[in-house]
């Protein structure tokens, strides 16, 4: 693998591995852009097949963490971290605080989190050797869990759809469809509710279909028809790369907009497809981004209210992303991609460069 062909196509920074045979670390961390400010995102843990689909998937990640970052508004980059090694087997508390040494040593450039494979209990263990760290628990300064506030911006999200595509300002008696009652899910259904909305809901978990249909009265729906509902607005919030060029001819919704990462499984691809078929789609970063807000708030000192007004914003931001998609006739994903660049540009462009260790912005003389 050409690894500097890669960065530059991808336009990377810098990518760190980490070894330590003492723990049997095997990390990299890849640093997207850091022109906003540090890079932060999690670290994944995952049973890589080989080295290489570890470097592909962690270059992958930490690009669409400087988009999400930026779109959002926050004054930091695009990072990312994974840990090569069996999430249910291999965790130990040695491994995790050596990654933690391993991040203390980025000095700032990289701040991590958790992320599929990983959780709280392990970003303790990196606490013990590093700041630069968030998605810790309450206990310890941190913000706890990220999933109110990820459903509080995605509840703004499908209003702003609902306005840009039917001009309603409610969702009173729309029928919402929401795949997956996890975190997220639950939480949006809740806000969904207060609403007046009539919710379709499914999952492959019957303890969370029980609670959530007795509680809010939804209608359960069975996982694998989920898809082809005629419903106005489809919230994924389970699974990734739900959309896709099988399921995209199934759809009856007129909007899509729920809380999962990777709902398009080719991005391009199907975001043309949806638009031909005349359906609204809220690029799955720009609308899921409260979470990240959430933890983002960790660095200044949790403060809740905050994140929630941050994660309100998303309404304003995916109306402009709207907005510019019909302005230029290009598809909602093509806009949203374009917002993000445009707030890096216009960073660069006045020759500011950010110093971690200094934690400040400079500008250049040249
Ligand atoms: P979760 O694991 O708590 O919930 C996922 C739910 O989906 C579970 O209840 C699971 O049983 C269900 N599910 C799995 N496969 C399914 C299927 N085939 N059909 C129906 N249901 C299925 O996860 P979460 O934290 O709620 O996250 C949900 C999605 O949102 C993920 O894609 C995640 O990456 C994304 N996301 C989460 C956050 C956050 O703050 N938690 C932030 C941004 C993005």
């Amino acid at each position: 693998m050409k690894i500097f062909k890669e960065l530059n196509s991808r336009g990377h920074e810098q990518v760190a591995f980490f070894n330590d045979p003492y723990s049997g670390l095997k990390g990299i961390a890849a640093i997207h852009n850091t022109t906003l400010g540090p890079a932060l995102g999690g670290c994944r843990m995952w049973n890589y097949k080989n080295e290489e689909e570890a470097i592909i998937d962690v270059l992958r990640l930490s690009k669409g963490m400087t988009y999400k970052a930026s779109i959002a508004g926050l004054n930091l980059g695009g990072g990312k971290a994974v840990i090569i090694g069996d999430p249910k087997k291999d965790k130990t508390e040695k491994l995790f605080r050596s990654f933690g040494r391993f991040v203390e040593g980025l000095g700032g450039r990289y701040i991590t989190a958790e992320d599929v494979g990983t959780n709280i209990h392990d970003m303790e263990n990196v606490k013990i050797e590093t700041n630069y760290v968030t998605g810790i628990a309450k206990s310890l300064g941190g913000s706890g869990d990220p999933s109110p506030v990820t459903a509080f911006g995605v509840y703004m999200g499908i209003k702003a759809s609902v306005k840009e595509k039917l001009n309603k300002n409610s969702l009173n008696g729309l029928r919402i469809s929401v795949q997956g009652l996890g975190h997220v899910g639950s939480h949006l259904v809740e806000l969904l509710h207060k609403d007046g909305s009539e919710i379709l809901v499914t999952d492959i978990d019957q303890t969370k279909i029980n609670h959530i249909v007795e509680k809010y009265g939804c209608q359960y729906i069975n996982p694998k028809d989920i898809i082809n509902q005629d419903v106005d607005i489809y919230a994924p919030c389970a699974l990734g790369a739900t959309i896709n060029k099988d399921s995209i001819p199934q759809l009856r919704c007129k909007i899509i907009a729920g809380g999962a990462n990777n709902v398009l499984q080719e991005a391009n691809r199907d975001s043309q497809l949806l638009t031909k078929k005349d359906i609204l789609y809220a690029p799955d970063y720009v609308i899921n981004a409260g979470g990240l807000i959430n933890v983002a708030n960790e660095l200044e000192g949790y403060d809740k209210e905050k994140a929630f007004n941050q994660a309100e914003k998303i309404y304003d931001t995916l109306m402009g992303v709207f907005k510019r998609a019909k302005k230029e006739s290009i598809t909602t994903t093509e806009a949203a991609s374009l917002q993000a660049e445009d707030r890096i540009k216009k960073i660069a462009t006045l020759k500011s460069f950010y110093l971690p260790y200094k934690k400040t912005f400079k500008i250049r003389n040249d």
